[in-house]
């Protein structure tokens, strides 16, 4: 078995990946704000942590998954001060927090969905963990980490050695953000909040009893509580995007290990940004955010093919959103479906070929090296051996790329089926009909057409190109 080697923010190298208790594997990824639609850059590290998750699966890994859903009102900016992002939501919509929070947590579940994103084993709500939250704290405070404010609790980041291990920065310079938003009362500006009060002059939705007083969780708490509530013993990976080194994930670490005294997660792996023409990164407190429907579904592009895009650059180099990117790709993935569907399975016998499947494995456990695996994936049509090898061995490969390349065919608008399975003989006839469409064979074509239309099913060539609906 070949070894898999990951880049690791706390080490700034390529290491080989060793699990604490193999075959498990705990991973951890940072969870969404829930207070607006998910855009397409949160939803590129999403798709990298899924190559990740599937990468871990496809080496023998059990992985266990556990994400947070943030929605619990927090502050715009990483620096506890400014407006609460939650409070935003409801000003904007006129609705409760809980009501947005549930609003676009869905939202955010069918984007995965559409994207073929495996679910976590264990999703938690922010809000279903404040005692969590409160216990860690208390410890914290024992340990003697803690300080009062007027206006909430601190860590103090001087008690904490090796504070910037993860940004390696100097202190300096992680100061230099911390001054953005100023707040007097910090001994030093990368203290972070761990508890803020809710001030007394205004009625805030989402607030709870503390030892401390009324008051809400720091941003930062929830992933230290929700990942060592559930990987206590296989603290291996903890992912997000790149935003989250110098802050966030700083954090998590300082006041993680203050309170335990051991090591918070042996690996750390960030996705680079998805970037806006300019080289601006795309945020949801900026406005030049794309959702999947706008950017995909409403084009008519399939969601599918960002997945595709996100396939084609390596993690940790920035990517570039323009429509014209997003075609491409749908084109790219339109030729390998073309070339797939025409594979047949019964030709000769159905074995995965071993020798591609390991330079596919070896790029994958080149730390995710996803554009030298789709290569790979190009090659096997062009290999030497027979067609039902072939197939076999892009089902097999698809275990990680999740093209639901044997579904070719996915109802997303078609009333209430999301997907759907077609039976070995219409698939037959689907395939047939695309070698006759691509021989001219119109008449031949339009026979299947029509038996694939008795059997209940629509075809649409106008759009992706085996699209077919559930009539
Ligand atoms: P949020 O919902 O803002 O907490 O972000 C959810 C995830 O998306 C986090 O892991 C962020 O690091 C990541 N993220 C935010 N903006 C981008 C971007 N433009 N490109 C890639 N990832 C991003
Ligand atoms: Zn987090």
């Amino acid at each position: 078995m070949s070894k898999l080697y990951l880049y690791n923010s706390l080490s700034k190298k390529k290491e080989e990946f060793q699990a604490i208790s193999a075959p498990k594997v705990g991973l951890y990824t940072c969870g969404p704000t829930v207070y607006n639609f998910a855009h397409l850059g949160n939803l590129r590290t999403y798709l990298f942590e899924d190559f990740l998750k599937r990468i871990l699966i496809y080496n023998d890994y059990k992985v266990f998954h556990v994400e947070n859903i943030t929605d619990v009102g927090h502050l715009i900016g990483d620096m506890d001060m400014g407006e609460d992002k939650m409070e935003a939501g409801v000003k904007r919509e006129g609705k409760s927090a809980w009501e947005i929070a549930k609003k676009y947590s869905d939202a955010f579940k069918a984007d995965l969905e559409k994207l073929n994103i495996l679910r976590p084993d264990v999703w938690e709500k922010v809000s279903d963990n404040i005692p969590e939250q409160i216990n860690l704290i208390k410890t914290l405070e024992e340990k003697s980490f803690v300080y009062q404010t007027s206006d909430g609790l601190y860590f103090d980041t001087s008690k904490f050695p090796n504070y910037n291990k993860l940004s390696h920065l100097p202190l300096e310079d992680l100061k230099e953000g911390a001054r953005v938003e100023k707040n007097n009362e910090k001994k030093n500006p990368t203290d972070f909040a761990l508890w803020k009060f809710s001030s007394h002059d205004k009625k805030r939705q989402m607030e709870w009893e503390s030892p401390w007083g009324l008051g809400f969780p720091g941003w930062h708490i929830e992933c230290s509580a929700i990942s060592l509530k559930h990987l206590t013993n296989n603290l291996d990976i903890h992912c997000g995007g790149a935003d989250h080194i110098n802050i966030h994930h700083t954090n998590e670490i300082a006041q993680s290990e203050a309170a335990t005294g051991n090591k918070f997660f042996n690996y750390w792996l960030h996705g680079a940004f998805l970037n806006i023409p300019g080289g601006k990164k795309m945020a949801k407190s900026d406005d030049n955010f794309l959702t999947l429907k706008k950017a995909l579904i409403d084009k008519n592009l399939d969601p599918l093919a960002y997945r595709f895009t996100a396939l084609q650059v390596h993690y940790r180099k920035p990517m570039e959103y323009s429509e014209e990117i997003l075609k491409q790709a749908q084109e790219g993935l339109n030729s390998l479906r073309r070339q797939f569907v025409k594979l047949d399975k019964t030709k000769g016998e159905a074995k995965v070929n071993e020798d591609l499947k390991n330079k596919f494995l070896e790029a994958l456990n080149d730390d995710l090296n996803m554009p030298k695996a789709l290569a790979v994936v190009n090659s096997v049509f062009k290999a030497k051996i027979i067609e039902a090898e072939k197939y076999e061995t892009l089902v097999d490969f698809d275990k990680v790329l999740g093209l639901k390349l044997e579904d070719i065919i996915i109802d997303d608008e078609a009333k209430e089926v999301s997907s759907f399975d077609l039976t070995e003989e219409i698939k037959e006839k689907v395939r047939l009909r695309i070698i006759a469409r691509e021989n001219k064979d119109f008449a031949q074509a339009d026979a299947l057409r029509l038996e694939i239309e008795a059997a209940g099913f629509m075809v649409k060539d106008e759009k992706y190109e085996f699209k077919i609906y559930r009539k």
